[in-house]
């Protein structure tokens, strides 16, 4: 079976380049035609017929189909890709003024089975490769680029779909390469946040191999048994110990580690919760979502009310934490944080 050129970054496709005796001037043309571009305009730069034919022989260029596509009330659009094995996933473009931030996947299912995510019931299938990264952003551009012409500027990248990003590593890594490449899609590396539910051996990875990127980190509850059931991995990985791994993550001025908390009625959204909150987090570069549950066929949690949310922010306010209440965007389409799951649809 022929490699997908999505499969590499730009090192590889330099080595590719090299190891064949080929032109190494080829490596920017491709990736930026490939990339920047995305193969919209005709390829007119001065390549090499054989490389050309070099990467057609040894190549291929295929990347997840969309089959369906759902468009929310408030613009927001969810796909559905289908993979070569038939697998599929979901991936949401979120609108801000005509711009857009993606939201992708980064495994089939996700083994970490939270409690609260539609997406944790059914169970790890496997990783995405890269190019099946990587190919969810080019197939969300093409679409915005025919179906809202004048629109396709996504310019924020979340690791927020189905999966948790840091354990599947290594293709989520190259993947950020490909997008942070000068050559390639060339965004910004404060436009790209990674979520993790507190899986340590990536965290561990973090420092040295994905510097500057943002990392959001789902916190949920600040106490260890109510992240237990919320969170199974906790009980491996507890909270304590992954507190220490993200304060050791070196933070740039302006720069923010996020700790995500999702609001559940009766649950976390009590005052001793947010206190309990406010105080482990209190002076470090933290920005806290607070992020009313979005509920999905057959969850028991309940949002609370509105009320009830304002209060938790009151007391993390007196903590002199930046929150913000995240309202939840593409709900109708199932589109919201917890609710992907491509094997319901
Ligand atoms: S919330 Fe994230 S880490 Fe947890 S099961 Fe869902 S996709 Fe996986």
């Amino acid at each position: 079976m022929k490699r997908s050129f999505y499969d590499l970054n730009y090192s590889d496709l330099q080595m590719v380049l090299k190891q064949n005796d080929l032109n190494h001037t080829a490596a920017a043309i491709l990736f930026n035609w490939h990339y920047k571009e995305k193969e919209n305009v005709q390829c007119n730069e001065n390549i090499a017929k054989s490389s050309l034919v070099f990467f057609q022989n040894n190549f291929n260029f295929s990347l997840p189909e969309i089959d369906t596509v759902q468009e929310s009330n408030d613009r927001t659009v969810k796909f559905l890709f289908k993979l070569k094995d038939n697998h599929t996933i979901e991936t949401v473009l979120i609108p801000f003024h005509n711009k857009y931030s993606i939201c992708l996947s980064s495994q089939v299912g996700c083994a970490m089975n939270c409690s609260f995510c539609f997406t944790g019931q059914q169970g790890l299938r496997r990783n995405l490769t890269t190019s099946e990264i990587v190919g969810q952003f080019l197939q969300a551009w093409r679409w915005l680029a025919k179906n809202r012409p004048g629109e396709e500027r996504i310019l924020n990248i979340v690791f927020m779909g189905q999966g948790e990003p840091l354990h599947n590593f290594d293709s989520v890594k190259k993947a950020c390469e490909i997008f942070l490449s000068k050559y390639g899609t060339s965004i910004a590396v404060r436009k790209i946040t990674i979520s993790t539910a507190g899986y340590i051996p990536g965290l561990k990875r973090w420092c040295r191999e994905m510097p500057g990127v943002n990392l959001a980190f789902s916190l949920h509850s600040p106490f260890e048994e109510k992240r237990n059931e919320l969170i199974p991995i906790n009980k491996k990985y507890p909270l304590n110990e992954v507190l220490t791994y993200i304060d050791e993550i070196p933070v740039k001025k302006k720069q923010f580690i996020t700790y995500e908390y999702l609001l559940i009625k009766d649950f976390n959204d009590s005052a001793d919760d947010a206190k309990k909150v406010g105080a482990m987090l209190a002076g470090k570069s933290a920005y806290i979502n607070l992020i009313p549950f979005n509920s999905f066929p057959g969850s028991h949690y309940e949002r609370p009310n509105w009320d009830k949310i304002e209060k938790f922010k009151e007391v993390l306010d007196k903590f002199k934490i930046p929150t913000l209440i995240r309202i939840a965007k593409g709900e109708d389409v199932l589109a919201a944080c917890g609710q992907l799951n491509s094997k319901a649809e």
